[in-house]
């Protein structure tokens, strides 16, 4: 007769050994939520979003969330040492020059792989009457020649450059209210995107606006304020964008991104 043989518990083997690739993505964009969206939850991936803590309500990504500054490239080199990351995707907005300069240091100082995640510029079509200028402070020269009535959707940030003017009428946007110097005469509107064509045309409208300031940021979100400006006839002053650091790979959108990503040598497992 034979022995029925006595039951065992065998051990689950872990799906992976290895721990968890640790990806940093610098956002406080759009682009910057989408991508941690999709990096969310991959076997095999761990996602830090970044965001430099300038919205008092910021809209938060996917995943584990740092908020506040690293301390300059060394201190960002120090995170990303410490933490273990193995991959950084630069996601913060195109005019944020300062946080990609120091995200390419800091890349370079550790080795870990750096990409760029930015969206395409706006383009313009047939109608548009656009003048590119290279800085806020050269937009502000060239508005006293539009008009008196300005919009201005170019953030809170850089408003001190056009604090100036004394003889023009300002209507700012911006998630939160812009702080001092500011232009003498200035309606502030506190808005976030995305905006409507209908919204971008009544405000224009309403504010009896002469001439638009906006950034190059590209995106469909603030799109549509160059529309309307369009239908209206009005001129548009656009502050072109900063160029990325040198050496740095550059993704369009966040499928670019992605396939970054796969293509890193320990990327054994596509994530997207
Ligand atoms: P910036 O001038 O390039 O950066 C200044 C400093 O802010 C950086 O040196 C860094 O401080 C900190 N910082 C910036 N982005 C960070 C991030 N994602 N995570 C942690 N620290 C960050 O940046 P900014 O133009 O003020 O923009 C700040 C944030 O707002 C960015 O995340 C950007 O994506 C977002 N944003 C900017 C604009 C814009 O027009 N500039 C528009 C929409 C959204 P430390 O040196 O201490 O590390």
């Amino acid at each position: 007769m034979t022995r029925p043989t006595p039951a065992r518990s065998i051990p689950a083997r872990p799906a992976s050994t290895r721990p968890p690739r640790h990806v940093l993505v610098l956002g406080g964009t759009t682009e910057g939520r989408a991508l941690a969206a999709a990096l969310d939850g991959r076997p095999g991936l761990r996602v830090t979003s970044s965001l430099a803590g300038r919205v008092a309500r910021p809209r938060l990504p996917a995943g584990e969330v740092r908020i506040g500054g690293f301390g300059g490239p060394d201190g960002l080199a120090d995170w990303l040492r410490a933490e273990a990351v193995a991959a950084v995707v630069d996601a913060t907005h195109p005019f944020a020059a300062g946080m990609s300069h120091n995200a390419a240091l800091a890349a370079a100082a550790t080795g870990v792989p750096l990409l760029v995640l930015r969206r395409p510029g706006f383009a313009p079509v047939a109608g548009d009457r656009w003048h590119r200028v290279p800085s806020l402070a050269a937009a502000a020269g060239l508005l006293p020649g539009f008009g008196r009535r300005v919009f201005l959707s170019s953030g809170r940030q850089g408003i001190a450059a056009f604090a100036g003017l004394d003889g023009l009428h300002f209507v700012s946007r911006s998630v939160d209210p812009p702080e001092p110097p500011l232009p003498r005469s200035l309606e502030v509107v506190l808005d976030r995107g995305p905006f409507t064509l209908d919204g971008e045309r009544a405000l224009l409208r309403g504010h009896r606006i002469d001439v638009l300031v906006t950034k190059d940021s590209g995106g469909a979100a603030t799109a549509p304020k160059l529309t309307a400006a369009r239908e209206l006839g009005l001129p548009v002053v656009v502050v072109e964008r900063p160029p990325v650091p040198g050496g740095v790979p550059v993704a369009p959108d966040v499928p670019g991104a992605v396939r970054w990503l796969e293509q890193l040598p320990w990327c054994v497992d596509p994530v997207g």
